[in-house]
């Protein structure tokens, strides 16, 4: 650290050799920050400046060994590391945050500030005002059960075929167009789940009476109310969101079952069971019975056509996925020990963006990866501004880089495949679309339920879980598996990790959706939309982000099914 403030100019405040990993070595940057002189509202934005460059730090710290232990789950060292910084650093930091926020929007100088800093502003007083230190605590018990469904659910394998394979290598027998194996491979992954399933239970009514409690302290009445004010959910309400759900389900909900119903009329199937369809991405055996779509052989050939991909597309994004590739800090194949799943995780500090991610040489693997480059371009895009709070962006957008890029490079997808199997990946990837929303408004409005009714019994649980499926899933026989269908909830991690993170998808796919529908007219206008609207960062609100990219913040049926017969009239296209 520097002592010499007054004389710093450029000068870094934080010393390049500190270690984020360490209280001791954090305790005298926050001392400084909260002892230092403020007299005007220039030494708020110094102060607001090096809190920036300390977090940069910090972050990059809490990435690093997130990303570590991710890679290597068999390391105990690793894991340990990561936990300590979870349970010793991360508490005392929200404790000196909220003492700095006090410190800062208290002060009368905070009124002289430039308009830069009022979304700042906005995000520290709604901190203050939802921070209780009893919270502290009980955080850090939440995150202790989130790891443990975690480690329970990544210890899971099964004996198949005379293998021990894991829960995600199970994929490629579910996916099978021989209903045998489908069958055999999914009744073999339910007997495994359900050999955890009272301890998950357990973990969840425990991870919701927590939660109850930590709304209570901080003087909401429900954990919902307290989680739309903690995700800033300034530009929406819980109304609607309900208003997502109805339009879903009036508009996405008949087409996914006349989807189903086709493929049991086309396979002879009789009657649809749990086996025959993936209900989160609509995958399903093949209607003419061809092999599953293989993509690239290896990593290297997917990350070498990607290439290619993003150069026909426009140069800036071809010169951006090269970044990538040059920086080396890209863990794409699968292997033994490597959590499941994928990732984007920007290095503050570094200001490189690390994807993570498990290919195995299947079309969504190549979705994913294009999904994590979106969230890479963006990040890239938001580099060029100073400030940590500046660079994070709402989730909600965030995910619009990844899922409009999903859709955007849909005419690019001859790269991997001839013209018959391009068009069934397009095919595929189309009906995800339709498939995905209902299976949000499953998980939101469960999650609404379970929140306004902390008290609920599982049986309770298990019967408002089945008449959420009714409405908004796929009509399907489970015969004797209903005793698994009334947990199957268990399946979504994010239910145990990061509550009410799930309508964000439905949210940012409609924008997705809208940046695809001008693509269509005029691809170079569509990607300008989108460079425009992600270079701002966190700079703007939820609907200015929005407007910069030409598209509009809707949760109506209207909206929705304007959208929903563009992706018919594209599936109509093709084939
Ligand atoms: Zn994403």
């Amino acid at each position: 650290m520097s002592n010499d403030v007054a004389e710093r100019g450029t000068q870094s405040f934080v010393d390049d050799d500190f270690d984020p990993s360490v209280w001791d070595e954090i305790n005298p940057y926050v001392d400084e920050l909260l002892n230092r002189k403020i007299s005007c509202s220039k030494c708020i934005e110094g102060i607001i400046r090096d809190a920036s460059e300390l977090s940069e730090h910090i972050s990059e710290k809490g990435a690093l060994l997130y990303i570590a232990m991710t890679c290597d789950t068999e390391n105990e060292k690793k894991r340990s590391s990561f936990l300590d910084f979870v349970e010793n650093i991360r508490p005392k930091l929200s404790e000196f945050s909220d003492s700095l926020n006090r410190r800062l929007v208290e002060h009368e100088a905070v009124g002289n500030l430039p308009a830069r800093y009022d979304l700042m502003i906005r995000s520290m007083k709604n901190d203050i005002d939802i921070f209780r230190k009893e919270n502290i605590p009980l955080g850090v018990e939440q995150t202790r059960l989130v790891t443990e469904s975690q480690t329970i659910n990544g210890a899971m394998t099964v004996e198949f075929d005379g293998n021990e394979y894991t829960l995600p290598e199970m994929r490629r027998y579910l996916e099978s167009n021989d209903r045998s194996i489908r069958e055999g491979a999914w009744k073999a992954v339910v007997n495994r789940r359900m050999q955890d399933e009272e301890r998950l239970s357990e973990i969840f009514d425990e991870l919701v009476s927590l939660r109850h409690k930590i709304a209570i302290n901080a003087g909401f009445e429900t954990y919902t109310d307290y989680m739309f004010r903690a995700m800033e959910r300034f530009d929406y309400s819980k109304e609607d969101c309900l208003e997502f759900h109805d339009a879903i389900e009036a508009v996405c909900v008949p087409l996914m079952r006349e989807i189903n119903s086709e493929r049991v009329g086309s396979l002879e199937l009789g009657s649809l069971k749990p086996w025959d369809v993936n209900e989160k991405t609509g995958v399903g055996p093949d209607l003419h019975g061809r092999a599953p779509l293989r993509p690239f052989e290896n990593v290297n050939e997917m990350v070498e056509k990607l290439s290619t991909l993003f150069h026909n597309m426009s140069n800036d994004l071809g010169e951006k996925f090269d970044m990538l590739v040059e920086m080396d800090t890209l863990d794409l194949d699968t292997r033994k020990g490597k959590a499941p799943g994928g990732y984007q995780y920007y290095l503050q500090k570094s200001r490189v963006p690390f994807i993570f991610m498990n290919a195995a040489g299947l079309q969504g693997d190549l979705e994913t990866m294009i999904h994590e480059a979106g969230h890479a371009f963006h990040s890239i895009y938001c580099s060029h501004l100073e400030l940590i709070g500046e660079r994070g962006y709402p989730i909600e957008f965030a995910e619009v880089a990844s899922m409009s890029m999903e859709l955007m490079t849909q005419d690019q997808w001859g790269e991997f495949y001839d013209a018959d199997d391009a068009d069934r990946a397009r095919i595929g990837h189309l009906e995800g679309v339709i498939f995905l929303l209902p299976w949000i408004a499953t998980i939101d409005s469960f999650q609404h339920w379970i929140y306004s009714n902390p008290e609920h019994t599982r049986e309770e649980r298990a019967s408002v879980w089945n008449s959420i499926r009714d409405k908004f899933g796929s009509k399907m026989d489970w015969d004797e598996y209903s005793i698994f269908r009334d947990v199957s909830w268990q399946q979504q991690g994010h239910l145990f990790g990061v509550p009410f993170y799930y309508v964000e998808y439905g949210i940012a796919q409609l924008g997705a959706l809208q940046l695809w529908r001008t693509q269509r007219k005029d691809q170079q206008k569509a990607l300008t939309d989108y460079s425009n609207a992600m270079r701002l960062g966190n700079t703007k609100t939820l609907p200015e982000l929005f407007t910069a990219a030409d598209i509009k913040l809707g949760f109506g049926e209207q909206h929705l099914s304007s959208l929903i017969q563009e992706v018919r009239t594209a599936m109509s296209e093709l084939s």
